[in-house]
């Protein structure tokens, strides 16, 4: 074969890989391998096979094309979990004031902030022993605020929350058939933290009282993780009025580490040993 004819052979087969979309403007063929090659980053475009006395040149990936979609991959892998992140953060997020509850707006000087960072960092642990908080203390001294933070912070992180109250709690359980009250309150379970907002502030009726204890309840059962806030004081939840309260301050106390609002860590006699060990994450 001339140089000339051997010419117009690469020139056919290159117009054919083009025509087929396997070369691109600028490629060309390795003279001595007789493969295509990228024009822009100069690796392989095909490969060399042989099988039963048959040479096959199946294309593949050059750097550069390789490059270019794992950055489009890693691209969409974000966009995907920034999807997800939100909607978590919608359907976990009943207030939407919740939503700017973030440690980046957060004073880092707040006493209980550094808590907040280590209930975040050792979600894990805390999940394993179903340990949760109680943040306690005067209204306007940040426990909402600083519960939103580990609301987003986790959501953030993939991890399904619900931050809510117990007024929405009974805004919404009464809108269910007495039947279907068991279910819904099981149905809060899958999300790996719930928080609950304000306790103590909902009505003082029986039907409340029942109703709180039962969602507290089912959780504590559950096993999984739960922070209360509330403008109650340590003492009142420690020396209830009456059994309805107690049983549900029980389970609080047993299952929550109390974190004063004055920056203080206070612990309490009930589960000590579990709250030795959390207050002791907390703390280092
Ligand atoms: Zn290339």
């Amino acid at each position: 074969m001339s140089e000339t004819d051997m010419q117009t052979a690469v020139d056919d087969m290159l117009a054919k890989l083009m025509k087929e979309g396997i070369a691109d403007k600028g490629d060309y063929i390795d003279n001595d391998t007789g493969l295509l090659m990228c024009g822009k980053c100069h690796t392989k475009k095909q490969t060399l096979v042989k099988l039963m006395g048959h040479t096959m040149k199946p294309s593949c990936l050059c750097r550069c094309k390789a490059e270019e979609l794992e950055k489009e991959k890693q691209k969409r892998e974000a966009r995907e979990l920034m999807e997800g992140i939100s909607r978590l953060k919608s359907a976990g997020l009943q207030d939407k004031t919740f939503f700017g509850y973030t440690f980046a707006n957060c004073d880092e000087t707040h006493p209980c902030a550094r808590y907040a960072h280590r209930y975040v960092g050792h979600f894990g642990e805390f999940q394993k022993n179903g340990q949760g908080l109680l943040l306690w203390g005067n209204v306007g001294t940040g426990k909402t605020f600083l519960a939103g933070c580990i609301a987003n912070a986790l959501m953030e992180k993939n991890i399904p929350v619900l931050m809510t109250s117990f007024p929405k709690l009974l805004n919404a359980l009464g809108g269910i058939y007495s039947g279907e009250k068991n279910e819904y309150l099981k149905s809060l379970n899958r999300y790996q933290l719930l928080i609950i907002d304000d306790l103590g502030v909902e009505r003082d009726t029986p039907y409340v009282l029942e109703t709180v204890y039962l969602v507290i309840d089912e959780r504590y059962k559950s096993g999984k993780p739960f922070i209360i806030t509330t403008n109650l004081s340590l003492e009142e939840l420690q020396n209830p009025a009456d059994l309805e309260h107690g049983r549900i301050y029980d389970r609080i106390m047993e299952r929550c580490v109390p974190v004063a609002f004055s920056g203080k860590n206070y612990r309490t006699g009930k589960g000590r040993t579990n709250m030795e060990n959390a207050s002791g994450i907390l703390k280092a």
